[in-house]
């Protein structure tokens, strides 16, 4: 979306630039946690939201008195990563729904 007023180059490529870097963390993170990854999680695993609030917890934790207070962005897309993760599971878990499969006609 283009905003009157505002140097629209960068607003427009700027949400392409955060998806790309949230799609790098996504990647990290399946790296570290191999077979515990939540790339491989069904989109009604229980894991989601304990993983999710993890990271709610984290950004929290930098903003205290005594926390990493220069991290915060790093894990906003920590907790992106895992919203679009979980996303993408529901969304490859929904299947098109035909007359055979619902038994309407
Ligand atoms: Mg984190």
């Amino acid at each position: 979306m283009i905003y009157p007023g505002t140097r629209t180059a960068y607003a427009g490529h700027r949400p392409v630039l955060l998806m790309a870097e949230v799609h790098q963390a996504r990647s990290a993170a399946h790296d570290k946690h191999g077979d515990n990854s939540i790339e491989a999680l069904a989109a009604d695993s229980p894991r989601w939201l304990p993983v999710l609030v993890e990271e709610v917890g984290e950004i929290a934790n930098t903003l205290t008195y005594d926390g990493p207070g220069d991290n915060t962005r790093a894990e906003l897309i920590d907790a992106i990563a895992v919203l679009t993760a979980w996303l993408d599971a529901i969304d490859t878990a929904r299947k098109p729904r035909t007359l055979a499969t619902t038994g309407r006609n």
